[in-house]
């Protein structure tokens, strides 16, 4: 897509430190390091986000998943890491060209800091909840 900077990175037309490249998926060093090795993994076809991928490009991307972690554990020696791929500005995504972020872990406070904030719920709400998901889901 014209104007896309990882479309642009994945055409090669702006330098990366590409660490894994196949026909449909590239994984590159992200700008940011927000902790070292932090890396991106994008399909090379341009989608906006997870909520915009069909179950085939997902299955191609989410699948190199695996073996990414694994080399990015070794070659780093971290301690484990967070996998995370953010959809539309709420969710603080800020290049409209889907991508996953994995971010090694050395300790809490080596750049990442998360934090899921528990919220009171009662089981019917929670049920009826997940009762609409499930009718959106085709289930
Ligand atoms: P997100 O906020 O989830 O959309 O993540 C976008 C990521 O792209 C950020 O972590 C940026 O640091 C990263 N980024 C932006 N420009 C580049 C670039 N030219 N090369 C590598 N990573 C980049
Ligand atoms: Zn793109």
């Amino acid at each position: 897509m014209e104007n896309c900077l990882f479309c642009k990175i994945a055409e090669g037309q702006i330098p990366s430190a590409k660490v894994y490249e196949d026909e449909h998926t590239l994984a590159f060093l992200d700008i940011s390091q927000t902790t070292k090795g932090h890396m991106l993994l994008i399909p090379k076809k341009h989608v906006r986000n997870t909520l915009e991928m069909d179950e085939g490009l997902a299955q191609t991307v989410f699948a190199r998943l695996p073996k990414l972690a694994r080399a990015l554990q070794k070659a780093t020696k971290a301690g484990g890491m967070n996998i995370i791929n953010n959809n539309e500005e709420i969710a603080g995504q800020t290049v409209f060209h889907a991508h996953i972020h994995l971010i090694p872990r050395y300790s809490t406070d080596d750049g990442l800091e998360i934090h899921f904030t528990a919220h009171d719920s009662d089981s019917s709400a929670l049920n009826s909840l997940a009762d609409d998901i499930r009718s959106e889901v085709g289930q």
